[in-house]
């Protein structure tokens, strides 16, 4: 059993409504079990919604207290990103799941670079919030590249 980013197969979770469709990851819901989750419709986020970026700091910073979330507009939505995150990995304990796939370069999902906080489309070397706290846990994060 895994638990995979939803936007991966094809549900229209992103931000804007759309969604990531990987047919790979996709066809591997014929092979074994998949748990679905979306952290950002999981911390209370409507779909669609305005874009976000980790500012100020990591994702563990988050998680500390010591950076925020913020939208394109300036709003604060760190308190949804951390909710999301701790529903996401209290499923994937519920289920016993040891690894995920998740969506690269997400704020949430992102294994292993995230955008830079400018809103810019710069990439730098990071992980989303959810990634990080299933990495705390000791669930194993790949993302759909790297799987
Ligand atoms: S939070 Fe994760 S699952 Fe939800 S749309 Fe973003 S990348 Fe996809």
């Amino acid at each position: 059993m895994i638990t995979v980013s939803a936007c991966l197969c094809g549900i229209n979770c992103k931000y804007n409504g759309g969604n990531n469709l990987n047919p790979r990851i996709r066809k591997l819901m014929e092979e074994e079990e998949v748990i679905l989750v979306c952290p950002e419709e999981l911390g209370g986020l409507k779909t669609p919604r305005c874009p976000a970026e980790i500012v100020g700091g990591s994702a563990q910073d988050v998680l500390e207290g010591k950076a925020q979330v913020l939208t394109k507009e300036g709003d604060d939505v760190t308190r949804d990103f951390i909710k999301g995150a701790y529903e996401a990995l209290e499923i994937t304990k519920k289920y016993k799941i040891n690894k995920a796939i998740l969506k690269s370069k997400s704020p949430s999902c992102g294994t292993n670079k995230i955008y830079d906080g400018t809103f810019t489309d710069k990439l730098i070397d990071g992980i989303g919030i959810t990634a990080e706290l299933f990495k705390i846990n000791g669930i194993e994060v790949f993302s759909e590249d790297d799987y």
